[in-house]
C-alpha cells in the first residue's frame, strides 16, 4: 500500500509495506523550493521508481509529477541547453519564478560535463568573416540585415578574442565618454560616444574585414568592420577614411580620422557593436576606461528588446516582480548611478521581469 505523508517542509518520505508486497515509496513535497535538491541525492533509477509509483495513484499529483519530469529533463541538459530552457521560460511571459529559481539553483551546483564549448560561427576559412551567420557580404549600406536573421535566436556564446583575431584595442587613445548606450531624449542611442578632436586617429577595436566605408545619413562618414566571431563594430561621424570596403584590418589598425560628419553637434566618435544587426550595449563588452574587455567569453541572451550581453564571471541579477532599481542597488551595495552606468539604463527606466541586471 502506498502511503503519502504531508508535511510543512519538503520531505522525502519512505514507507515500506508489508514484507511480501513490493516496496513502494513516494515523493511528497510542500512548497517547491527544494524538490530538486532532494531529487539530486537520488540516482536515476530511484527517481524513476518514485515517479512510476506516483503515476499508479488514482490521482497523481500533477505539480510533483511535472517537477520530477522537469528534473529528469534538466539534469541531462548541457549548460547552454539549460540556458535556452530558462530563456524560453522568460519569453513565455508567464510567471514561472519558482521554476526559474529552481533551475538556477540547480545549475549553480550542477557539474556540467560540457567538454568542448561551442562558439557560434567562428569560421576562418571563408572569403569574408562569419559567413555562416550572415550568408551575405553587403558593402553598400551599414545595416543591411532583416529581422529574419535573428528571429529564431535565443542564446549564443561568443568568444571575443582568440589567436586568429587577436586582442581588443581601444578605438580612440584618450577615453572621455560623452554619451552611453540607451535611451536619451526619447530616442534610442545605439552606441557609445567617445570624445575626440578632428583628425584624431580612429582604430579598429578588433581584427576583421571592412564591410562598409562611406557616407550614410546621420552617421556621416562611417566604417563598419565585421569580425570572425560575428560581431560588427561601427565607427561614425568620421572626417577621413583610411580604409575601403574589403580591407582586412588588425585590431589597432587606423581605419579613419575622427570628425563631426553627419548628425553630430561636435567632434566625437559614435561607436557601436552589433550582432546580426542588433545593437549591443558596448559597456557590457568593453571596459572603455581600462581599455580592456570585461571578459573574453560572453553569452548573448535574446530578449524582447534585443540581446543582453552577459560576460563570463560577472555577477547578474534577474529582475523579479516588484523589484526596483534602488532595491537592487542596495542589496548589492552599489549606487543607483553605478548600476545605471554599467547597465546602460536610466534611473527611471522601467525594469522588466526576467531582465538581467549586472551588479558588479
Ligand atoms: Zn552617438
Amino acid at each position: 500500500m502506498l502511503v503519502i505523508y504531508a508535511g510543512l517542509s519538503l520531505s522525502f518520505i519512505t514507507k515500506e509495506t508489508e514484507t511480501e508486497k513490493p516496496v513502494k515509496k513516494a515523493v511528497v513535497m510542500y512548497g517547491d523550493q527544494t524538490l530538486f535538491n532532494t531529487l539530486e541525492k537520488l540516482d536515476d533509477e530511484h527517481i524513476q521508481w518514485h515517479y512510476d509509483s506516483l503515476k499508479k495513484l488514482e490521482k497523481p499529483p500533477p505539480l510533483i509529477m511535472s517537477q520530477i519530469e522537469l528534473f529528469l529533463t534538466v539534469k541531462t541538459l548541457t549548460k547552454l541547453e539549460a540556458a535556452l530552457l530558462l530563456d524560453s521560460l522568460f519569453e513565455s511571459g508567464d510567471e514561472h519564478y519558482a521554476l526559474i529559481n529552481q533551475i538556477n539553483l540547480f545549475l549553480i551546483d550542477h557539474d556540467f560535463s560540457d567538454a568542448e564549448e561551442e562558439f557560434a560561427y567562428l569560421d576562418h576559412n571563408s572569403d569574408y568573416p562569419a559567413h555562416l551567420i550572415y550568408g551575405s557580404w553587403i558593402t553598400t549600406k551599414p545595416h543591411p540585415y532583416s529581422p529574419e536573421l535573428y528571429k529564431s535566436d535565443t542564446t549564443q556564446r561568443l568568444k571575443l578574442m582568440d589567436k586568429s583575431f587577436g586582442d581588443y584595442v581601444s578605438p580612440v587613445d584618450k577615453i572621455v565618454i560623452t554619451s552611453r548606450f540607451g535611451y536619451r531624449w526619447g530616442r534610442a542611442h545605439r552606441g557609445i560616444d567617445l570624445d575626440l578632436q578632428v583628425w584624431d586617429q580612429v582604430k579598429s577595436a578588433f581584427s576583421g574585414k571592412v564591410r562598409f566605408a562611406g557616407y550614410f545619413g546621420g552617421y556621416g562618414r562611417v566604417v563598419v568592420v565585421r569580425h570572425d566571431n560575428g560581431l560588427e563594430t561601427l565607427y561614425a561621424h568620421l572626417h577621413r577614411f583610411k580604409v575601403v570596403a574589403g580591407d582586412d584590418v588588425k585590431a589597432g589598425d587606423i581605419i579613419a580620422l575622427g570628425g563631426s560628419s553627419g548628425n553630430s553637434s561636435g567632434s566625437h566618435l559614435h561607436f557601436e557593436v552589433r550582432f546580426k544587426g542588433i545593437a549591443l550595449n558596448p559597456d557590457q563588452l568593453i571596459n572603455f576606461k581600462e581599455k580592456s574587455l570585461i571578459s573574453n567569453k560572453v553569452t548573448l541572451v535574446k530578449s524582447s528588446w534585443g540581446f543582453t550581453v552577459i560576460p563570463d564571471g560577472v555577477e547578474y541579477y534577474t529582475v523579479r516582480k516588484g523589484d526596483y532599481l534602488f532595491k537592487i542597488a542596495e542589496e548589492y551595495g552599489i549606487t543607483c548611478n553605478d548600476l545605471c552606468k554599467i547597465n546602460g539604463i536610466r534611473r527611471n527606466t522601467p525594469l522588466q521581469v526576467g531582465q538581467k541586471i549586472r551588479v558588479i
